[in-house]
């Protein structure tokens, strides 16, 4: 059997896809668009050259290609992570995030769901899943005294990247209690590691500081978010894939509240031992305060007890060893961050499909 993972060109869907092909031994294909997020790089030549890998350049509203590919593929599952993701691009420009987290979703769920009904046994339907992967900001934000975000907690995204992943997963809810097809979301707090776009706050910092930029913090920099390294998120996934109750929801969380100014301060401690400045001054002297974010979330905390007495899942990674790893690995790769920034990364995008 095969596992259908969308956006597997991504952040989190590369590091999902790579970690699957050293544990797993069922096939992958990858539907990605490639957008100015996606990058072939991300995906090693060992796996794409595997022989258990397959690749198809499409976006996910692209119902008749999407069911091209469930049907020639004999899938068993299919992990959403396409997504337009970054929340200072909805401000800007909101369309494509509705047109790809919204009407998207809706159709990749609507191709799905053909797929699943033609099943040939109810075996194989029962033991079908579409898990889509979403975010924590759905819930909004949260006041400095307040218990953490719960899967009952209600919805009420405040950017329009959060609202756009909202009404995903109540598209992807409806699905299943409508339908019957077997659906899990899973709402994830901020993810770090290798191979993330160098707009996010992590490897934009680290990009910044060692080109001699200032390195910008929204507001008073107090923001906090609850951190989890991209390991620690799709080894959730994997085992949501495997054990988790079909029509549920899983919080995910890294349970490692950090406020934003912490994070660069502890990213630029990093740099000062690894690549020191050539005039020995500190990193920290690159940090300038910018205005605010509209609408910024203050404050996400994940509850993540469900999934941990459900699932036996917990994050393995502790903040201070991860962050560092992270950064060791943009400085070892200079060549993948100049070749994302560039665009080059996409243009010898091939389908093998
Ligand atoms: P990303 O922006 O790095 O990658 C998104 C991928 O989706 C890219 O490869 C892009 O080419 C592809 N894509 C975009 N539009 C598409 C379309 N219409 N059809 C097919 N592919 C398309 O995002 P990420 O950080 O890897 O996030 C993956 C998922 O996880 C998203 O759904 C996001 O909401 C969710 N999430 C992310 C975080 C985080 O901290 N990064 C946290 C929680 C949840």
């Amino acid at each position: 059997m095969t596992i259908l993972v969308t956006g597997g060109c991504g952040f989190i869907g590369s590091n999902f896809i790579l970690e699957w092909a050293r544990r797993e031994a069922e096939n992958v294909v990858n539907l990605d668009k490639l957008t100015y997020a996606g990058n072939l790089l991300n995906l090693e030549y060992a796996v794409t050259t595997s022989g258990r890998y397959d690749f198809a350049r499409a976006g996910i509203e692209e119902t008749e290609v999407v069911a091209r590919v469930l049907n020639s593929s004999g899938i068993r599952a299919v992990i959403n992570f396409a997504a337009e993701s970054h929340v200072d691009r909805s401000i800007h420009d909101p369309e494509a995030f509705v047109q790809t987290n919204i009407v998207g979703t809706y159709r990749l769920l609507e191709a799905v769901r053909r797929y699943w009904e033609l099943l040939p046994t109810r075996r194989q339907q029962q033991d079908f899943r579409f898990l889509h992967i979403s975010t924590d900001e759905v819930y909004g934000t949260l006041g400095p005294y307040d218990p953490p975000f719960t899967e009952d907690s209600p919805f009420r995204p405040n950017s329009p990247y959060a609202a756009s992943k909202a009404s995903s997963d109540h598209l992807v809810r409806s699905c299943g209690e409508t339908y019957g097809l077997p659906v899990i979301t899973t709402n994830c707090s901020n993810n770090y590691g290798p191979r993330q776009f160098p707009e996010k706050l992590i490897p934009l910092m680290i990009y910044r500081a060692l080109e001699g930029e200032t390195l910008p913090v929204y507001g008073d920099g107090h923001q906090i978010r609850d951190w989890l390294h991209v390991s620690d998120h799709c080894d959730a996934i994997r085992n949501v894939l495997a054990i988790g109750r079909t029509g549920e929801t899983y919080n995910i969380g890294g349970i490692h509240e950090m406020k934003n100014i912490d994070v660069v301060k502890a990213i630029c401690s990093i740099l000062d031992i690894e690549r020191p400045r050539s005039d020995r001054k500190p990193y920290a002297e690159q940090i300038a305060f910018v205005a605010d974010r509209q609408g910024h979330d203050r404050r996400y905390a994940i509850d993540a007890t469900k999934i941990r007495t459900e699932l036996g899942w917990m994050p393995q990674t502790a903040f201070s060893d991860g962050l560092r790893a992270t950064v060791r690995w943009y400085l070892d790769n200079p060549e993948w961050v100049a070749a994302v920034r560039s665009g080059e990364n996409r243009n010898d995008a091939t389908e093998s499909r």
